[in-house]
């Protein structure tokens, strides 16, 4: 019997036997080899004369053995890719309350646009003037991202929110060598995601973290007594990297007096912008003193992800760093054409300073499509809806929880775009990990969970504003009762999940020690 580190088993075989059937299978869930399993190398799925004989020209370097690829007829293979995306779950399939990730309903109108051949089949090295639509779109989406965000320009390339973070911070680098001002620390709360401190460490600087106050917000006074360390004009302070929203789901109210005081030490302010679904069209970063700022365009603006992507990581800048924002951009002269910016012309274009490139090319084509497609089909009011939605639905999930389940920071008024929840006042012996498992039985993929660290058990939901109330209803059902059942001592919690086709697994084995290879099961047996 498989078992994970608490003594829990791993698969369903294991639990009650009245799952048990001979197939493996239970209803329309069902058990999938691996495709080594399935076929083996001997097989052959498609029906081929043998190739003759040519000369090889590889000069001894042919491959010596068989590539030993399993043999499968295509029903085979389409089965087996068919079921194995069965067992994932989806947007598509229903509710994904992550938090932080902003998991929400792609509309297929976007989809429908990027794959326009026009954009979908452009290369990016097709000489510029077979591409002038593609730049168009390109140009037209920077434009809304400024004139949303009250910014002065934007960086289009960046691929991913982390990869803008680091676009960002290069920029604030840039600036102060510009001035002949090396500083050293990036002021970081606790509360960030940890690409914040991972971007500012990558970039050189040491990360020192801003305290929160007990409304879960950045203390001003601590970060102003900080900035006033090593006295007048002598302040070893780069900048600040503050989410806003913040990940507590919590709107920072003193973010222009915070702006001001890091201005004021001659520092840069960093926004991450992942959650800024909650606030589009009802507030403007620059109006609030940020210099730079991420729009994860795969969250806010919507295009498919996880897993790894895609993603696309436009990053706005104030007037004061977007002299050395990175190449290439794009650029419309006064006769309408717009133009790419690279090296070659950066002169023509007065962009002398840039800090350099971030990508080979100029950034994720599809997402700028969708993008467009999704701000140009909702418009100013339903953009502005979008961010009212989102944060309405996320406010009935925190109080119609609140009861149930420890909201640390409930008492601090109303919440953003996510509700956060701590495990304090489940049983003795349950934990958020027990909720979380419990979900899935109900058919939904858990919350974030452990994160922010800053609360204890920490369960951050972001319903997002696709859901309908009676979608939210049932989600609150489930997790009210999954709750419950932990802060009864309900023990059944501890084998959850037992409706899904596995159970708990060593997840820290998992990730430490993936196993990523097929090999012969006589090999790895003598491997072991
Ligand atoms: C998602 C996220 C990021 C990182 O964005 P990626 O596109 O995944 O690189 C950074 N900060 C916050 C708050 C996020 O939610």
């Amino acid at each position: 019997m498989s078992m994970n580190r608490e003594g829990r088993p791993t698969r369903p075989q294991d639990a009650e036997a009245t799952s048990e059937t001979f197939t493996g299978n239970r209803a329309l869930m069902l058990e999938e080899p691996l495709l080594f399993e399935i076929g083996d190398a001997t097989l052959t799925g498609v029906d081929l004369e043998a190739a003759p004989q040519a000369e090889s020209r590889l000069g001894g370097l042919e491959r010596s053995r068989p590539i030993g690829l399993a043999g499968l007829s295509e029903p085979e293979t389409v089965r087996h890719y068919t079921r194995l995306s069965r067992q994932n779950y989806a947007i598509d399939l229903g509710l994904f309350p992550l938090g932080s990730c902003t998991m929400k309903h792609n509309p297929r109108l976007n989809e429908k646009v990027a794959r326009m051949p026009g954009f979908a089949d452009v290369h990016p090295l097709q000489p510029v003037d077979t591409v002038r639509g593609a730049l168009e779109v390109i140009n037209e989406l920077a434009f809304w991202l400024i004139d949303l965000t009250g910014m002065h320009g934007v960086a289009m390339s960046p691929k991913a929110g982390a990869h803008g973070e680091l676009c960002g911070i290069l920029c604030i680098r840039a600036a102060l060598e510009a001035r002949g001002d090396a500083r050293e620390v990036i002021l970081v709360p606790e509360s960030a995601h940890g690409t914040n401190p991972a971007t500012a460490a990558f970039a050189g600087y040491r990360v020192e973290n801003i305290p929160a106050n007990a409304d879960g917000r950045v203390d001003l006074e601590a970060l102003k007594e900080r900035l006033g360390k090593g006295g007048e004009g002598d302040c070893d302070v780069a900048g600040v990297m503050i989410t806003n929203p913040n990940t507590c789901g919590l709107f920072e109210r003193d973010m222009k007096a915070i702006s001001d005081a890091v201005h004021e030490a001659g520092g840069f302010v960093y926004c991450d912008g992942a959650n800024f679904n909650a606030i589009v069209g009802r507030v403007r970063p620059g109006d609030l003193g940020v210099d730079a700022m991420h729009i994860n365009l795969h969250k806010t603006f919507s295009t498919p992800h996880g897993g790894g992507g895609p993603g696309s990581g436009p990053v706005v800048l104030s007037e004061a760093l977007c002299p050395y924002g990175p190449i290439p951009f794009t650029a419309k002269t006064k006769d309408g054409v717009v133009h790419l910016v690279e090296e070659e012309n950066a002169a023509e274009f007065d962009h002398n300073d840039s800090f350099g490139r971030m990508v080979a090319f100029h950034g994720q084509m599809g997402m700028f499509t969708r993008a467009l497609a999704y701000m140009m089909s909702h418009g100013a009011d339903g953009l502005k809806q979008v961010a009212e939605d989102a944060v309405l639905n996320a406010n009935y999930v925190l109080r119609s929880l609140e009861h149930v389940l420890d909201a640390p920071f409930g008492k601090s008024g109303p919440c953003m775009h996510e509700a956060l929840f701590s495990d304090k006042g489940l049983a003795d012996g349950f934990s958020t990990l027990d909720i979380a498992k419990a979900l899935i039985d109900e058919g939904y993929h858990p919350m974030t969970m452990y994160f922010p660290l800053v609360v204890h058990g920490a369960m951050l939901v972001e319903p997002t504003e696709t859901e309908s109330k009676a979608a939210l209803d049932q989600f609150i059902g489930a997790l009210r009762s999954v709750a419950a059942r932990a802060k009864a001592g309900d023990k059944s919690l501890h084998a959850a999940p037992v409706h899904a086709p596995r159970r708990r697994l060593d997840e820290t084995a998992a990730a430490r020690k993936p196993v990523l290879v097929w090999r012969e099961p006589e090999v790895a047996e003598a491997a072991e």
